[in-house]
């Protein structure tokens, strides 16, 4: 299967880096060069946090094409973007994922092109997605024990994530992240046993606090929130933390743990509000733009991109346009449930 890439939009690329960059800049001044795209909302687990048990998933007229998705990718680097996440969803249940991997890896300035993945397709992909100019991957992986990760994930198998991390590994990516979600007595015994895996392997790894996207049951997300400096404290007992100066370019703060290779992160939407350095953008699979991941500030690419194909001009002057409307920062509540009745499935987490 081929995608044919928008026409000359490599070109508009190369020319563009040639003849000086334009940057994406909002109303506050912050830069945008990062863009997490959605490329869909299914996915082969049903973790707790992120999605209700019985979904809905969208039809395929809703969702972007993989050749949409391309040109959208495209429009972004031509304005600056450097570095572009693929998510979902669980990206690699997409059809064609490797395709289009490949012809994003081709686009011309990415200096960072990465994707966050639960891992359980990884040993079927980890080759092609390193292949095609991939440098880092994130894992997610919330526990180290298999009726744990069945009862988070409700239908999932550890064996295959465990199998995942080991495919990544082997394929030598810069750096494979862990991401894992603590929920108070669900995981929590499991801080440290997580970050010892990880220097084990040679992985870093963030903890994210849980954010209030969509409903998912019926249980109060504000009872099993655990902050980042709970998480923190508990590992600064058993290993030295030093701040590390690691940017990403992601939400994360980082800490080294001394003596080995591993960095921490913390990643904390509620405690540190990480607004401020918003440097990022989302696309849906249904492409909308959302300018913040909290607020419902939003345009609809989709509608752009079919009413004038192949016109990748109007693209750019959207996206130029977007950043007249993105918002200061979210404001996430946890004592108010949901407070986005999008799922972070759909959202691109
Ligand atoms: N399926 C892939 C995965 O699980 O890595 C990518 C999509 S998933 C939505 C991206 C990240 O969002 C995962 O690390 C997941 O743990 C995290 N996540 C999902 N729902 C969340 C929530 N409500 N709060 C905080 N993180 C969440
Ligand atoms: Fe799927 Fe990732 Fe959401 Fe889990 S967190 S249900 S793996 S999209």
């Amino acid at each position: 299967m081929t995608i044919p890439t928008q026409p000359n939009a490599k070109e508009l690329v190369k020319s563009q880096l040639e003849t000086g960059q334009e940057q994406l800049v909002d109303r506050f001044g912050r830069v945008v060069d990062y863009v997490r795209l959605s490329v869909t909302d299914r996915c082969d687990l049903r973790c707790v946090y992120c999605m209700a048990e019985k979904m809905t998933f969208l039809p395929k007229s809703q969702i972007l094409s993989l050749e949409e998705i391309t040109q959208i990718a495209a429009a972004f680097v031509s304005l600056g973007v450097k570095k572009i996440r693929l998510t979902g969803g669980e990206p690699l249940v997409r059809y064609g994922i490797d395709e289009l991997v490949s012809q994003i890896g081709q686009l011309e300035g990415i200096q960072d092109f990465t994707m966050t993945t639960n891992g359980t397709q990884l040993p079927k992909y980890a080759q092609a997605l390193r292949g095609a100019g991939m440098n880092r991957i994130n894992i997610s992986l919330d526990t180290l024990r298999a009726d744990r990760f069945k009862a988070l994930s409700r239908i999932g198998e550890i064996e295959k994530v465990f199998a995942g991390i080991k495919a990544a590994q082997k394929v030598g990516f810069d750096k494979i992240k862990l991401n894992a979600v603590i929920l108070k007595g669900h995981n929590d015994d499991e801080i440290l046993p997580l970050v010892q895996y990880a220097i084990d392997g040679g992985m870093d790894i963030s903890f994210i606090e849980e954010m209030p996207l969509g409903e998912v049951d019926s249980r109060s997300r504000f009872d099993q929130y655990c902050s980042s400096d709970e998480v923190r404290e508990i590992i600064s007992k058993r290993y030295s933390l030093e701040p590390s100066h690691l940017n990403t370019g992601g939400p994360s703060k980082y800490w080294s743990i001394v003596n080995t290779n591993t960095k921490v992160g913390f990643i904390s939407p509620h405690s540190h509000n990480f607004c401020d350095t918003c440097n990022r953008v989302r696309v849906t699979v249904e492409g909308r733009l959302l300018l913040c991941l909290g607020q419902e500030h939003s345009m609809d690419l989709r509608a752009i991109i079919r009413e004038h194909p192949n016109d990748i001009e109007i693209l750019k002057q959207a996206l130029r346009d977007s950043m007249a409307i993105k918002p200061k920062g979210h404001d996430f509540n946890l004592s108010e449930q949901p407070v986005l009745f999008r799922h972070m499935s759909v959202t691109g987490g």
